[in-house]
């Protein structure tokens, strides 16, 4: 990042974000050349400050800790906290109850999760937690070789996001100083890949950042239509990435994807490295515990619970992403960080399908699946499964062109699932227009309408696996 940028630009121009710039990313940069053992030394003690925080001054995790009989120097980073996790309906239902008494309300930044519940949640962030974030954002960005100031064709679904102040000085921050020019993507169709396509060219960019199966839909758009310019890098985020829609954006682009994840809730938290060998996440910002939850076709599965190490306004301590990883066979990585290595996020943890025996089926595998068979459909253009019970799958579908092959079609998904799952369901079938996009822009292939498990038992006799 450019000295003009970290110490001038930002700063002035958006102060509510960037304050004190510099001296964070002074900071994370002098974390990153630590040694391992003083990384994870000093993650220890980020971890034990916010947990002492949150028991002094956040009455819920005051009664949790109590009740566990956890105190918060007993904290180590190379074994699971001995908490419940913190859940979804916990944000919804804590109210109050979650915020720290060390700070006053309107003194708090709030922000909404989309997420895949229908109802919205709202959390709160204290400004230097949304400073330090921002920080750690530009670093992962950094890790690619995308520095701010990069001419950037940011792709972004959300329409939160895109309803910004249409004000001269907006753009003239986002356009002009930062480069930024926002599209937005909840809607995808040929008259919006198209613009996307104007503006791609018109401005030539370095970046490209948006979601991946928005890159996909324009790496496709753009193999028919034809491309002149190639950037240099592009980021994939906020969604699961397929390995056909991988290959398809690198093909097209002629560069290898980075994928960078991270939420709402929690901001930026990992992003893969130029080996591309699945993604670290960032010690500095976050403490990683992988969950296990069962078997899948592509190994055992984690959920992923995180514990955020920046926000102390409303602290998450082992935060339930919903997602569900897969690690690689070694933590170790050519790069040579030893942060914490997921080879794959395989999908929401919500958004497979579960089995008799505990085991998912996770949504990445059935898209993997229907990408497969999907070439030779001629009637089935889109589906979603909504599991209403352990044996009962109903799945919605809508039709494009013709209806003739529309039953073989039907029952060749349907014998194709119950194949990958070792056990015939019960399907009930729906015919639908369109599969709608949730408002944050994603498609959800899956739906569960099963309760959330439990946290796994399994979970006490967890062997990290990280470099020791
Ligand atoms: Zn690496």
């Amino acid at each position: 990042m450019s000295f003009f940028h970290t110490h001038l630009l930002l700063p002035l121009a958006e102060r509510e974000r960037h304050a004190g710039l510099a001296r964070r990313m002074r900071d994370i940069r002098r974390f990153e050349a630590l040694s391992p053992a003083a990384q994870r030394e000093q993650q220890q003690q980020r971890l034990q400050r916010i947990l002492q925080h949150a028991y002094n001054t956040v009455p819920f995790y005051r009664h949790r800790f109590d009740d566990a009989g956890f105190r918060p120097s007993d904290a180590r980073v190379d074994r699971p906290l001995p908490l419940p996790v913190l859940k979804r309906d916990d944000l919804r239902d804590g109210g109050n109850m979650l915020l720290s008494s060390a700070f006053k309300l309107q003194d708090l930044r709030r922000a909404g999760s989309s997420g895949t519940t229908s109802t919205p949640v709202q959390f709160y962030r204290d400004i230097e937690a949304l400073r330090d974030k921002t920080a750690i954002q530009l670093q992962l960005n950094h890790w690619s070789g995308f520095e701010t100031g990069d001419r950037v064709l940011l792709m972004w679904g959300a329409h939160r996001d895109l309803s910004m102040e249409p004000s001269w000085r907006w753009r003239f921050y986002e356009e002009t100083l930062l480069r930024r020019i926002p599209a937005p993507s909840g809607m995808i169709n040929e008259e919006i890949l198209e613009r996307f396509r104007e503006r791609y060219e018109a401005l030539r960019p370095k970046v490209l950042f948006a979601y991946s199966t928005v890159l996909a839909a324009f790496a496709a758009y753009l193999g028919k239509h034809g491309m002149k310019h190639r950037p240099s890098i592009v980021i994939a985020t906020a969604e699961v990435m397929n390995d056909e829609n991988r290959r398809l954006i690198e093909s097209t682009f002629g560069v290898p994807v980075t994928m960078h994840y991270g939420s709402r809730e929690l901001g930026m938290i990992a992003s893969e490295c130029s080996l591309h060998q699945g993604l670290h996440f960032h010690p500095w910002s976050s403490y990683v515990e992988f969950d296990p939850i069962g078997n899948t076709p592509d190994g055992p599965a984690y959920r992923l619970l995180i514990t955020d190490l920046l926000n102390y306004g409303q602290p998450f301590i082992r935060y339930d992403t919903g997602d569900c990883v897969a690690l690689g066979p070694s933590q170790q990585c050519g790069c040579g960080r030893s942060f914490p290595l997921v080879r794959k996020i395989l999908g929401r943890v919500c958004e497979g399908i579960v089995l008799a025996d505990g085991g998912i089926i996770p949504g990445i595998t059935l898209g993997t699946q229907l990408a497969q068979m999907g070439h030779t459909f001629r009637s089935i253009a889109q589906v979603q499964f909504v599991q209403k019970s352990l044996e009962h799958i109903h799945l919605r579908y809508a039709v494009k062109g013709n209806e003739m092959s529309k039953q073989s079609e039907l029952s060749s998904i349907c014998t194709a699932i119950d194949a990958l799952m070792n056990q015939p369901m019960n399907w009930s079938l729906e015919q639908v227009a369109d599969i709608p996009r949730e408002r944050s822009g994603k498609i959800r292939l899956c739906v569960s309408e099963l309760p959330t498990p439990e946290s796994s038992f399994a979970n006490s006799l967890l062997t990290p696996e990280r470099p020791q």
